[in-house]
């Protein structure tokens, strides 16, 4: 057996989203602003405000010095409109070695795009990416993991290899809610159905579980809610079967005072952003790049294509 068949392997990726991106602020059917424009505005008085250029440049900055830290590369699923609206920042990532992979062009439900808006969102998404870093881009990730036959096939069709949407958690806030058998390692999805395997030569990564209870594990808001041992111990059964999948976002890492008062929902999915994930993200990294292969899907994808 080759060294990449056994040895262990954490794939870790980032959502580049700031807060307004959220569900529960907006992009949803249940979203507290109807768009990200109007929660910008009502938040801070101004669509486009300059401290999230800063905070968001600044958010960046800090990942960066976490992976450099642990000498970890990482798959950046990245927003069109956020690379064109940060360009920098997204060459930044891509001249620090990590992967560029799209994220869709606005931070919106694919349930709620029609054909040509689903389209538009997976193609101008790569192209922008492409052309702001002079990559490929082979990844995506749907907007809050809405996904569905329809999204596997636009993916397919738009030169994508790979997707990172699937999480096999009972029904949760209105999505979700396969009655496969949860799958948390990397699989080859069915052409007929990207909830189970087959043979389409096509690559699902998985966002992982936790035993048993089926609710999402492997990503900060997880940790930040249910406390940094719950994504292990969901991480260390997935490793057991193969390459597991962590993921946060940049605002997991970023308190904004008053944000939490602006809804019932923000209060729950706020707890404990700021100074507490750091503490785990750092501490979850420290014991996973001691023990397993840390890196971006990109890396771990040629060996085993
Ligand atoms: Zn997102």
């Amino acid at each position: 057996m080759s060294e990449a068949k056994t040895q262990k392997t954490l794939l870790i990726s980032v959502d580049l989203d700031l807060w307004y991106h959220c569900r529960w602020a907006s992009g949803g059917p249940h979203s507290r602003w109807p768009s990200a424009e109007a929660a910008l505005q009502s938040f801070y008085g101004d669509k486009n405000p300059p401290q999230l250029k800063r905070d968001f440049t600044g958010l960046v900055e800090t990942i960066l010095e976490i992976f450099d830290r642990f000498s970890l590369k990482a798959t950046f699923f990245i927003l069109g409109e956020m690379a064109r609206r940060h360009p920098d920042a997204v060459k930044k990532i891509f001249r620090a070695g990590h992967e560029i992979a799209s994220h869709g062009y606005n931070h919106v439900d694919a349930a709620d795009l029609n054909e040509a808006e689903l389209h538009d969102s997976v193609a101008d998404s790569k192209k922008i990416l492409e052309d702001c870093c002079g990559c490929a881009v082979s990844g995506f990730r749907f907007p809050n993991l809405v996904y569905s036959k329809r999204e596997f096939d636009m993916l397919q069709s738009q030169g994508y290899t790979y997707d990172s949407s699937v999480c096999f958690s009972r029904k949760l806030f209105g999505k979700f809610g396969s009655l496969a058998p949860p799958l948390n390692n990397p699989y080859h999805p069915d052409v007929a159905d990207p909830f189970r395997t087959g043979a389409s030569g096509f690559w699902e990564i998985p966002i992982p579980v936790f035993p048993f209870l089926r609710l999402p594990a492997g990503s900060g808001i997880a940790t930040r809610l249910m406390g940094k041992t719950w994504s292990a111990l969901a991480l260390n059964r997935a490793l057991k079967t193969g390459p597991a999948l962590y993921y946060f976002h940049p605002f997991d890492l970023h308190y904004v005072k008053g944000l939490a008062k602006t809804s019932i929902n923000a209060r729950l999915f706020l707890r404990n952003t700021g100074e507490p994930f750091r503490r785990s993200l750092l501490s979850l990294l420290q014991t996973y790049s001691k023990k397993v292969r840390c890196t971006c899907v990109r890396d771990w994808l040629p060996k085993n294509s």
